[in-house]
């Protein structure tokens, strides 16, 4: 049983030291349990986060202990009677081949569903993440603009086309011509904007002209920059996340614009909510499945994953979705089906 563990607490950007690949036995389920062969590992940028000895919604990794993660598995051997081996269940398994879990903290999938990788995407984690935070938070309404930064990744690419079929002009951010003209061109958007020109805040001027009514926020930093002077009064911004940040050791350096940005919420009448996907809405996780797969089978959602081969390349993998090297969702394939 291949693991990868958590070796020491990177300062900055994680690198490969902070990872430790390691052999160990196979785990025996216990009554109740079952056995689980990872297939499919999802890698998401929250596990930055869990890599800090830091207080947040959710504890950190032990130091030697398996990097978390959501899991596609199949039952290998089951102490469960909902369970029987080859049956495919969604995991919270971890950075290994093999894992046990209870029965009862699995998500059973259709043995005959054609991407079981899905649902570790549009059909998972960060669908119900686009889902939730643009609709629910984000309270879209046509006509308005809605912009969205990652906008060709796991969240961002939903959260726009889901802004599409509700009838908004839709402006997406993201690193470089390829992106940006795949979310144009392939997803559909209105207009896609580098975040890697000198000018994007004036580019972001000239295509919003009527302001942003919807911003989803997964990036922070120099985009929100560009944003935050083009927010509309009575504007949404769903706080999904802040990746520019995950790696920051400091506070950026530049002039304090806190009581800028309270003064604006203030007399914008702004709303900006964070949100943590599973503890907010994990219960209508039901309600969401059942519309995104209507809109997958009537091909108005386009999908696309970034899939790396084998777990001893998670490491690398990772490293780069905190740098924009993944283009879609990035999941491992870790064992053949
Ligand atoms: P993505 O698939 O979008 O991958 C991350 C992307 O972030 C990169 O490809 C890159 O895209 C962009 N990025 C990385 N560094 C920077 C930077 N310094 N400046 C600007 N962009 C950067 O990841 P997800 O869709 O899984 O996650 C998107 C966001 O949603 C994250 O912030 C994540 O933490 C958050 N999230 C929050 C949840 C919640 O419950 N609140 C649940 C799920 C996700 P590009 O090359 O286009 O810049």
């Amino acid at each position: 049983n291949r693991q990868i563990l958590l070796a020491s607490r990177p300062s900055g950007a994680p690198v490969a030291e902070n990872f430790n690949l390691v052999q160990s036995e196979k785990p025996t389920p216990e009554a109740g349990e079952v056995l689980l062969r990872t297939i499919y590992l999802s890698l998401d940028p929250y596990m930055r986060g869990r890599m800090n000895d830091a207080k947040s919604y959710a504890d950190p990794v032990a130091l030697n202990e398996v990097m978390v993660g959501g899991s596609v598995c199949r039952v290998e051997a089951s102490r469960h009677e909902d369970y029987k081996q080859g049956d495919w269940v969604v995991a919270f398994g971890g950075w290994q081949d093999y894992s046990v879990a209870k029965g009862d903290e699995l998500l059973k999938l259709d043995n005959n569903m054609a991407n079981h990788s899905h649902a570790l995407g549009v059909l998972g984690m960060p669908g119900l993440t686009a889902y939730m935070g643009l609709l629910d938070i984000g309270q879209p309404k046509a006509g308005e603009t809605v912009v969205v930064a990652a906008a060709t990744g796991a969240v961002g690419s939903l959260v726009g086309q889901i802004a599409k079929l509700q009838g908004c002009k839709v402006v997406g951010i993201a690193g470089g011509q390829s992106k940006c003209r795949y979310a144009v061109e392939t997803l559909g958007f209105d207009y896609c904007l580098d975040h890697k020109s000198d000018d994007l805040a004036q580019q972001l001027a000239k295509v919003c002209s009527s302001g942003i009514d919807v911003y989803f926020e997964n990036v922070g930093g120099k985009v929100f920059d560009a944003v935050m002077p083009l927010l509309n009064s009575c504007a949404r911004v769903p706080l999904c996340g802040l990746i520019s940040q995950y790696n920051a050791t400091e506070l950026p350096s530049g002039p304090d614009r806190l009581s800028l940005l309270m003064g604006m919420l203030l007399t914008k009448r702004i709303k900006m909510q964070g949100f943590i996907v599973f503890d907010d809405y994990g219960h209508r996780h039901g309600e969401f499945s059942q519309q995104m797969e209507k809109w997958l089978l009537a091909g108005q959602i386009t999908y696309k994953e970034h899939v790396v081969d084998g777990l001893e390349n998670s490491v690398s993998a990772f490293i780069g979705l905190l740098k924009g090297e993944n283009f879609g969702k990035l999941v491992v394939r870790v064992g053949p089906d």
